[in-house]
């Protein structure tokens, strides 16, 4: 069983997956410097958790076996779950300031739970049971799991079936007596290199004909066939670097995505949880997004509550921390941070027990929550490069700073308020600069889906003839 950094790290030495970066092989992912912060980052969610304080958000009794679990593998049993999930988001991004991956396998284990429940009463199928054997085993031993919705999509215009090349979602290509076999690929996959399992399912409502299409299935990803290409981030290569210009070094910019191809790829029948159900492949992915989509205001929020501490930091070294627009654009950036949590939080609220006995969080609200981070975070990283002025973008190399030639001159034209270092002032830009940039904010807007994804939403569930009904009411039209 995984329990401390140590265990995870040594678990993911072991399985030597088929990684790619930057054209070349990764021969063991826990000493590339590239990937070091994200499995630092999803470290976190193992050490954590070991810490008396955070037992109650971190832990939880399995409803399937009574033992203490990591709340990472647990399936909501009530709507106080739900709200622990998104306390405990937050309370780690204040430790990582970066994302830490393992939710989305998360919200795909919650989501396989309640939909092949649903599907097997439906079609008299044996899904349920075998997802809950898979279940208990990561619960046992802790494993990180990704969770595999989005297909590469090829041309969107088209269906699964109606692609030119059937590959561009992940297919069943073969039904054998022993399993089945996949191809196709996976795209953006947060976590998936430092990860133990995929938990594949459809990305999107399939109709007649895409029935080969309509598979979910849980594999360990150093299955024969699969291959792991890292996806480029803003300013990586820092991440190789020595000294302070990484911003945070520690635990990187993003998650760490990365395509996952399948080519051929086997699976045994007792890990296939959906198989050809199309009629339940809308449902499924409605349940994933409004699962990760509830989580946004806690892990964004605690991301957001760094960010301000670093702007405020950083008006401190330069001075203008006692200026009142100063003061009220860090109150702004606490409103907008409050805001999406509030939101993270009143879905959680709202949420209810699906037939299964799984909760699942309000999806109007957590729809609404994803779409104010499409938002708020823009605006939060806005005000922080407004306050943290345009040494931000200009700031010389940390190089500079230790270079017997320029690091005088550096100290001496970069200093701010008497008495802070200037490794200080540099520090806290090169981090506000890390965390408001490039791929943090393309992360923001399209992970968990992109804002229209949300707004399909609110057409669905925001009730608009209700409105109008009510509007007519107090109108007085009978018409
Ligand atoms: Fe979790 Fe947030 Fe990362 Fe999504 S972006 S995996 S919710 S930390
Ligand atoms: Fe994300």
């Amino acid at each position: 069983m995984i329990r401390t950094k140590k265990d995870y790290i040594e678990s993911l030495k072991k399985q030597k997956l088929n990684v790619y970066y930057k054209g070349e092989r990764v021969e063991d992912v826990t000493t590339h410097p590239a990937l070091i912060p994200h499995i630092n980052a999803a470290a976190m969610t193992y050490e954590l958790a070991l810490r008396p304080e955070n037992e109650d958000l971190m832990t939880a009794a399995s409803h399937l076996t009574g033992k203490k679990i990591n709340r990472f593998t647990h399936i909501h049993q009530s709507v106080d779950d739900l709200l622990k999930k998104v306390l405990m988001l937050r309370l780690i991004s204040h430790e990582t300031g970066s994302c830490y991956q393992r939710c989305v396998g998360f919200d795909a284990m919650n989501t396989l739970y309640m939909t092949t429940y649903e599907i097997d009463a439906a079609h008299k199928t044996k899904y349920f049971s075998r997802f809950v054997e898979f279940l208990k085993m990561v619960q046992e031993e802790n494993f990180m799991v990704v969770g595999g919705m989005t297909d590469p999509k090829g041309d969107r215009s088209k269906r699964p079936s109606e692609q030119s090349d059937p590959d561009l979602f992940v297919h069943i290509v073969e039904k054998r007596e022993d399993g089945i076999v996949i191809r196709g690929a996976k795209a953006h996959m947060t976590g998936s290199v430092n990860s133990h399992y995929i938990l594949i399912m459809p990305t999107q409502n399939m109709a007649k004909g895409d029935e080969a299409y309509a598979v979910a299935a849980a594999i360990p990803l150093n299955t024969p066939g699969i291959t792991l290409i890292f996806g480029r981030q803003s300013n990586e290569e820092r991440k190789l670097e020595e000294g302070i210009d990484a911003g945070n070094k520690e635990f990187g910019v993003v998650g760490g995505e990365a395509l996952i191809i399948f080519d051929d790829v086997f699976v045994p029948w007792d890990r296939v949880f959906m198989c050809g159900e199309i009629d339940f492949s809308g449902l499924l992915v409605e349940r994933f997004a409004t699962l990760h989509r509830q989580n946004y205001g806690g892990c964004k929020g605690g991301v957001s509550d760094t960010i301000i501490g670093a702007t405020a930091l950083a008006a401190q070294y330069q001075g203008t921390a006692n200026a009142s627009h100063i003061k009220d654009k860090l109150i702004e950036m606490m409103h907008l941070t409050e805001t999406v949590y509030a939101g993270s939080v009143a879905c959680s609220a709202m949420g209810s027990k699906t037939k299964s006995g799984a909760f699942y969080p309000d999806p109007l609200l957590a729809n609404c929550t994803k779409h104010n981070i499409t938002r708020n975070i823009y605006e939060i990283s806005r005000l922080a490069h407004d306050i943290a002025g345009g040494i931000m973008a200009t700031l010389p190399f940390d190089q500079d700073l230790r270079s017997p030639e320029t690091g005088k001159h550096v100290r001496k034209y970069l200093a701010g308020v008497e008495g802070v270092p200037v490794e200080s002032r540099m520090k806290i830009l090169r981090l506000i600069e890390n965390m408001t940039g490039g791929t943090c904010l393309v992360e923001s807007m399209h992970g968990a889906g992109p804002p229209q994804s949300q707004r399909v939403m609110y057409q669905r569930l925001g009730n608009l003839p209700q409105k109008i009904k009510w509007a007519k009411a107090l109108a007085r039209i009978n018409e």
